[in-house]
């Protein structure tokens, strides 16, 4: 079996990545989307092994230690990460998994795994990106504010990714990131194969 296509989805924070990218789970059949550990506390409504696996500051730092992260980085003043044994799992069994990560683990997935496709989701405006992360509610004053900051600096990091998707309808942006997996599935260099060459013979 072909294994599956490691996708990384980062952007400015409030740009709406997590809902594009549920969207996009409930479109795609065989698109997982990857569960990372974390040492922030869950807001409303969050349960553990849903949106993360929530852990102590000691037991991440343990798990650094042992070698358990294909990337980790420190946001927002918390540990986050992901695990080398979600990913190798769910790319075996030929599923294309998505790693919606921050800028910093990007940067140390493109150069473990060469092969993995990054796409930037940036939004419609900057305006519209401020107004996201004032409205969202869950969050005190000087968090929101350091939200912000580090959003407008995040948007400086679009360069080093292979694809950029404006989030202007969520619809929209998923549709262009289907198509972006469509078009890499027909990669010779990923391994597409016509009848007779490899390739199956439907
Ligand atoms: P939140 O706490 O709002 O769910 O996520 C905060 C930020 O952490 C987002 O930019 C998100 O993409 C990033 N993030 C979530 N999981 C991971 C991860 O496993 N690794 C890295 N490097 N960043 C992550």
């Amino acid at each position: 079996m072909a294994e599956g296509i490691l996708l990384i989805i980062s952007g400015p924070s409030g740009v709406g990545k997590g809902t594009v990218c549920r969207y996009l789970l409930t479109v795609r059949e065989a698109l997982k989307l990857s569960i990372s550990t974390t040492t922030r506390s869950p807001r409303p409504g969050e349960e553990e092994g849903k949106e993360y696996n929530f852990t102590t500051t000691p037991q991440f730092e343990a798990m650094i230690k042992d070698g358990s992260f294909l990337e980790w980085a420190v946001v927002h003043d918390h540990y986050y990460g992901t695990r080398h044994e979600t990913v190798q799992e769910l790319l075996g069994q030929g599923k294309d998994l998505i790693l919606e990560i921050d800028i910093q683990g990007a940067e140390q997935v493109r150069e473990r795994v060469p092969e993995a496709v990054s796409i930037f989701l940036a939004p419609p405006s900057m305006a519209d990106l401020e107004q996201r992360i004032t409205g969202r509610g869950t969050e005190e004053r000087d968090r929101i504010n350091s939200r912000l900051e580090t959003a407008r600096r995040e948007m400086d990091a679009y360069h080093a990714y292979d694809y950029l998707v404006i989030n202007d309808t969520v619809e929209n942006a998923a549709g262009l990131i289907s198509a972006i997996i469509d078009a890499e599935r027909c990669k010779v260099s990923r391994g597409a194969r016509p009848p007779g060459r490899g390739g199956e013979n439907k």
